[in-house]
């Protein structure tokens, strides 16, 4: 089994690895924007639009102008790389508005604005360090080792630090599945009040770190909004609210890693629900609770996890009544989001919503994969 693996890791560099990361991500800058020019203005006149193809032989004579010299300093590879993300911007827009949606289209990228480049190849690592073409070796700031082989490479600024985000293939050997055995099954339901119940009826709750977290950043959101715009106090909020968005972002992640691991080692089979996330973000009302908490990222992990331990990952259908049905004796009834407890009229059952809809989640995956021959 060949799986991809990302290795993200905050780069160390010295001062001159600092000064070429900055010069690197803004001649790709450069040349996205200046390919990105080119597109339009060739649409506008001509009502052709540019390849990849075309653009990459125009990278040649950039180099060779006394006024685009510096280019010739950045890694070949990088800077075609910077035309084939420009590509794939304008493929991602299309695709979108064939499918009926209104996208925006690609834009011209500032300085300071998502600062990063990308290598498609010859990047190596060692335990604590990368080579980076025309660079060299950059420490960085983790003991893991690098698995596999790597596809590609983003170097890229968040706030004041650099990340490298390693992209690799690694082959693993194709675990054995292990058999569906109903004492080692467990349903989970995603809720707003608790991040997760189990079928257990363990409840999960969105640890502490994650909230003052939040917390913090809803403060400075504030604090920015009451600032002038453009001013240097403005400007020096907005620095610590990216700063604060990037340690939620973190926190969240490193709680999903946490608690999938945990779910994926004490379980060989993990129910979910398919939420389609994207649909219920819609929702207004629900869409702010729904997006800070983070479950794609979390059911994505619980699913990879599984594969990799040979565990069953199922995912039921979103129209199962789960949160309707009673567990016990499977009657229905209605549930608005405000009542918390279910209290069954037919067998006397009285739970908590969310256990009761895990429970419903645990049955609905062993019958799937018992149908599936599973067992
Ligand atoms: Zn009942």
């Amino acid at each position: 089994m060949i799986v991809a693996k990302t290795f993200r890791f905050r780069l160390e560099p010295n001062a001159g690895q600092r000064q070429l990361f900055a010069r690197f991500a803004g001649c790709c800058r450069f040349v996205f924007n200046q390919g990105l020019a080119a597109r339009k203005a060739s649409y506008e006149t001509e009502g052709k639009t540019l390849s990849y193809a075309d653009q990459c032989k125009a990278l040649p004579d950039m180099k060779k102008a006394e006024a685009t010299a510096w280019l010739r300093k950045v890694h070949s590879q990088v800077l075609q790389q910077a035309l084939k993300d420009l590509d794939a911007a304008y493929q991602h827009f299309f695709r979108r508005v064939k499918g009926g949606e209104v996208p925006g289209f690609p834009r011209f990228k500032k300085k300071g604005q998502k600062d990063a480049f990308r290598y498609p190849q010859g990047v190596k690592a060692e335990a604590g360090r990368v080579y980076l073409p025309k660079i060299g070796w950059v420490a960085y700031r983790d003991s893991r080792p690098v698995e596999g082989v790597i596809l590609q490479a983003t170097i890229k600024r968040e706030g004041e630090h650099w990340f490298v985000s390693l992209a690799c293939e690694v082959e693993l050997q194709d675990p054995a599945p292990l058999p569906v055995t109903e004492e080692r099954a467990v349903g989970i339901d995603v809720g707003l009040k608790s991040f997760a119940v189990l079928s257990d009826g363990t409840a999960i709750e969105n640890p502490r770190y994650l909230k003052s977290a939040l917390a913090k950043l809803k403060q400075a959101q504030r604090r920015l909004a009451r600032k002038t715009k453009r001013s240097n106090n403005w400007k020096k909020q907005v620095a610590k609210v990216v700063k604060l968005h990037i340690q939620v972002k973190n926190a969240r992640k490193d709680f999903a890693h946490k608690a999938s691991t945990v779910i994926v080692k004490n379980h060989d089979v993990i129910a979910v629900e398919d939420l389609n996330i994207k649909g219920m973000v819609k929702n207004r009302r629900l869409s702010r609770a729904i997006s800070d908490v983070g479950w794609g990222l979390f059911l994505d992990m619980l699913a990879y996890k599984a594969a990799w331990a040979g565990k069953h990952f199922v995912k039921i259908g979103r129209f199962e009544a789960t949160s309707k049905t009673c567990s016990t004796c499977g009657e229905k009834k209605a549930m608005p989001l405000s009542v918390r407890t279910y209290a069954c009229g037919g067998c006397g059952t009285v739970m908590d919503r969310d256990w009761n809809a895990s429970l419903n989640i645990r049955a609905a995956g062993l019958a799937v994969l018992n149908a599936c021959g599973g067992v």
